[in-house]
């Protein structure tokens, strides 16, 4: 089934079910907290919190995703992709636990030909939090699945809240077994409260159901929080990631192989004359490519202009991590231009600004190709140099003042330094090179009071953002939560 009609018939089942459907929000969070909207329920927060009145009592989205914090995943797990597309259902004081199991097992086990996406029964598992009986007895009555099937999971994984008091509450998931060739065989009764590592590419998740129905007074941790009472409107978020529901039933090893990803691979295949599926490095290569193509493409399309900090600086690294491991393929031409319009043509039936907007989205791409590839010239050599120093010197860190010089001189960022270094399986000293940058930043200060009211303001500011963008990028992504 191709994401075209998996998406298709979310929509029908919620809407033929009373939800209005409503159109993605931009992948631009309006939000203080976020970066980018990473869940389906971002769009909804005011209905959630209170602080508007939702126009309907239940809605369905398939939502425009950005998850930076998954970035070094994509290619290693077999689900991870930085861009990716949620498909919700959400109830606002209306239907509850009953009904978004119900809901969500129909389409999930509902044969093919009767609207739904006819995955075998036999192989799905429900989670649920460690000790919510009332959802082990809804799933074992809707499912007719024993009790033993039903995974318990603590509140690390299944227990949802925004990282702040307010709404909270218990989740469940719906897991499909992928078999021994993706992890280890497993006993559903003694799994949890943490789900093992090694498992989770082989229990796939695919939809998380979150009963919002707990006040929250103090949240410490993700599994450390206190709730105050039982809100005045219990609501239901839901998130079924369409790429892995697409890996499951076009019967794929991982979602960069699906119908909207696996395109750019093959175009990639032919530019580097390496084929996918034959050496792991190459593989998790090729798939940084396809979904960092991809993820850039959508973020320009959303308004999205390559800089320094915040979102530019994501954007940045998303470009310029697609260009380089295409280098590391061995194609050393330009790349952009041969691959994005690859991701516009099977994405732009969805989001057709893609297409009507395609010269800006092209232009700005392709120029930032085109500066990160005089970056890599002038800078690639000092540091293979100096990555050749410290292995000849028997050392395995690269020095905070190599680090600083790469940054300073030849605009190397520093994660751009420390996966050069990876790769040649060296380590930086990071914490010496954010000393240094700090001592930097003092300094432009210092110049910058010096100077007040003179011509050199702009200059030092420049300088300051300059070197501030890695940082505060960085900073930028803890306020993102990864995972509910
Ligand atoms: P995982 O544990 O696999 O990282 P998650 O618990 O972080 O997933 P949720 O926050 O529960 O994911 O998001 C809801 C759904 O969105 C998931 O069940 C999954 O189907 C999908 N999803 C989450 N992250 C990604 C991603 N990086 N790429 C593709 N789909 C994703
Ligand atoms: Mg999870
Ligand atoms: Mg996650
Ligand atoms: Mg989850």
């Amino acid at each position: 089934m191709d994401t075209a009609e998996i998406r298709r018939r979310f929509l029908a089942h919620f809407e033929a079910a009373g939800h209005a459907v409503v159109d993605s929000a931009s992948t631009l969070a309006n939000d203080p907290n976020l970066l980018f909207v990473n869940a389906g329920m971002v769009p909804f927060k005011p209905y959630f919190l209170g602080q508007e009145t939702p126009p309907f009592d239940r809605a369905t989205s398939v939502q425009k995703c950005i998850r930076t914090p998954d970035i070094e995943d994509v290619g290693k797990t077999t689900r991870h992709a930085t861009f990716f597309e949620m498909c919700g259902n959400f109830s606002f004081g209306d239907y509850f636990k009953a009904g978004a199991i119900e809901l969500a097992w129909s389409l999930v086990t509902n044969p093919v030909d009767e609207g739904g996406y006819g995955l075998d029964k036999d192989r799905l598992y429900p989670s649920v939090l460690v000790g919510d009986d009332e959802a082990i007895e809804l799933w074992m009555k809707v499912t007719g699945l024993p009790r033993e099937r039903i995974v318990q999971l603590g509140p690390k994984e299944n227990y949802w809240s925004m990282g702040v008091p307010g709404p909270g509450g218990p989740c469940s998931e719906i897991l499909f077994d992928r078999g021994p060739d993706f992890g280890p065989d497993f006993d559903a009764t003694t799994l949890g409260p943490d789900m093992p590592v090694d498992l989770e590419d082989r229990l796939l998740e695919i939809w998380n159901l979150v009963f919002m129905q707990d006040d929250l007074s103090a949240v410490r941790s993700k599994s450390d929080f206190d709730i105050a009472g039982s809100l005045p409107k219990k609501n239901i978020d839901t998130g079924m990631g369409l790429d892995r529901v697409a890996l499951l039933l076009q019967g794929k090893k991982n979602v960069y192989e699906i119908d909207l990803l696996y395109p750019v691979i093959a175009r990639a295949e032919q530019l580097s004359g390496k084929t996918y599926g034959v050496d792991r490095e190459d593989d998790v290569r090729f798939c940084v490519v396809a979904d960092h193509v991809r993820s850039s493409m959508m973020l320009i399309g959303d308004g999205v202009t390559p800089g320094n900090d915040g979102r530019g600086y994501v954007l940045r690294r998303l470009l310029r991590r697609a260009v380089r491991s295409m280098r590391l393929l061995g194609c050393e031409d330009r790349v952009l231009p041969e691959l994005m319009p690859i991701s516009r043509d099977v994405m732009g039936p969805v989001y057709g600004n893609l297409v009507t907007d395609w010269e800006r989205i092209a232009q700005v791409a392709y120029a930032e190709e085109d500066a990160f590839r005089k970056t890599l010239q002038a800078g690639t050599q000092i540091f293979d140099q100096a990555a050749d120093e410290v292995k000849r010197t028997g050392g395995a860190t690269l020095s905070s003042e190599r680090a600083f010089a790469l940054h300073d001189t030849y605009g190397f960022p520093i994660d751009l330094t420390l996966e050069m270094a990876a790769e040649q399986g060296l380590t930086v000293d990071e914490q010496g090179f954010r000393g240094l940058m700090a001592e930097q930043r003092e300094r432009a200060k210092a110049d910058a009071r010096a100077k007040k009211g003179s011509h050199g303001d702009t200059v030092v500011y420049r300088g300051i953002l300059d070197e501030h963008g890695p940082t505060e990028w960085l900073a930028y992504e803890t306020l993102e939560t990864e995972s509910r």
